[in-house]
């Protein structure tokens, strides 16, 4: 390739990921007050859990933390917890958590007591005193009270719960979310890095990616699979009697003698964005990705499968590159070539570029498509292959 436009970096890629806090490190178990007999009898539990948030927040307040505030949905769960348990006061709290991990995959932090003591001012005392009840990390706080014998009881829950990841939001709000991995199903919390441009979303348990987000250029992130618009060049490149592998080098030379490559300036407020096909067409430049996605869009807008490749080049680095499916084989085709006048560009299969290109992702409208080898910096044969790529519908 034209190595005049081999200087082409595909901005920071930050993998992105984190681990709940460990549940026997947030676990707090209470077993005092066993064994004594339960007599449930009418309670108000909301009245209940008024009373013992005051407390609760009373003493926070003196520490300067924030107040807890009342959370619904898990004092719902609670309840329907207490109701499968005979014994309220050595009710165990493994299961709890396990129910509460279940129905609220973003709650990052949990913690569980159980108390009990003679008098209701007691009890609310003794929550006051729970050394997890003035604990930063946590927002709000559940319980379920209970009679036992002649001592009143309660099950404490705190917690702090995340919000399902929505990209709207992150990019209004930032914040941190949870996102549950389409490949294991497990849940992790998600923030997205303003410094990155380009962020590839990988699951810290099967550690597999699933996601590709870009930065545009007034830095919205949207899903690199919205990047195309089904842009149709605005110029005639080929007659429709041509062969599907010359009208696919047509439409290659219309793209790279139309568009200049632009270095994107990299540390700057401005570089490093994805731009829709387009803006770079309008623009009459872009880098590798922008000119790829370009490609790769007029590609299938005229009919011929494409794809961009997303990953790794022996001569550049990081790289963006369009692939393409025409007259039985398959090809890449580098974006950021420039061509001397009159000439033509010259396509590479895939099994003789494998070598210098090695794909990480595919993108295309709709689907992301992710090496099922977990595979960096290899060549791969074959960019439609099932057995090489697993997929994602976005
Ligand atoms: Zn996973």
């Amino acid at each position: 390739m034209n190595r005049l436009s081999a200087l082409c970096l595909c901005g920071i890629f930050g993998i992105v990921g984190y681990w709940f806090v460990d549940d026997t490190r947030a676990m707090t178990v209470a077993s005092i007050f066993r064994n004594l007999v339960a007599g449930n009898t009418e309670i108000d539990q909301d009245h209940f859990q008024q009373a013992a948030l005051r407390e609760v927040n009373a003493r926070r307040s003196e520490q300067n933390l924030a107040a807890l505030k009342a959370d619904p949905q898990i004092h719902e769960a609670l309840s329907r917890f207490g109701a499968t348990q005979n014994q309220l006061a050595s009710a165990e709290l493994e299961p709890l958590f396990a129910t509460l991990q279940r129905q609220f995959p973003g709650a990052q932090y949990l913690s569980a007591t159980v108390l009990l003591d003679p008098s209701d001012t007691g009890l609310q005392s003794s929550l006051a005193e729970w050394d997890d009840a003035g604990n930063p990390q946590y927002e709000s706080l559940s319980t379920l009270a209970f009679r036992d014998g002649l001592r009143q009881g309660c099950i404490a829950v705190l917690s702090r719960r995340l919000p399902p990841f929505d990209l709207e939001a992150a990019n209004r709000d930032g914040g941190r979310y949870f996102q549950t991995c389409p490949h294991c199903q497990k849940a992790h919390a998600i923030q997205l890095d303003r410094a990155a441009q380009t962020v590839i979303l990988a699951c810290p348990d099967c550690k597999k990616p699933y996601d590709v987000l870009a930065a545009d250029p007034d830095g919205v992130f949207r899903r690199a699979t919205d990047y195309f618009e089904g842009f149709e060049l605005p110029v005639p490149v080929s007659p429709p009697s041509q062969l599907p592998v010359d009208r696919m080098i047509a439409i290659w030379a219309a793209v790279l003698t139309h568009c200049d490559y632009e270095y994107d300036h990299k540390g700057s407020d401005k570089g490093e964005a994805w731009k829709l096909p387009s803006r770079t067409w309008s623009d009459g430049r872009g880098d590798c990705e922008d000119s790829s996605l370009l490609l790769a869009d007029a590609l299938n807008s005229a009919g011929i499968e494409a794809r961009v490749a997303v990953g790794w080049n022996i001569h550049i680095g990081q790289h963006a590159w369009c692939v393409a499916r025409a007259g039985g084989r398959q090809w890449i085709l580098e974006s950021t070539l420039r061509l001397k006048p009159g000439q033509q560009p010259k396509p590479v299969a895939v099994a003789d570029g494998a070598d210098e290109y090695q794909p990480e992702q595919l993108i295309e409208p709709g689907r992301l498509h992710f090496r099922l080898d977990g595979r960096v910096r290899a060549g791969c044969p074959d960019y439609w292959s099932p057995d090489h790529w697993g997929t994602l519908a976005q």
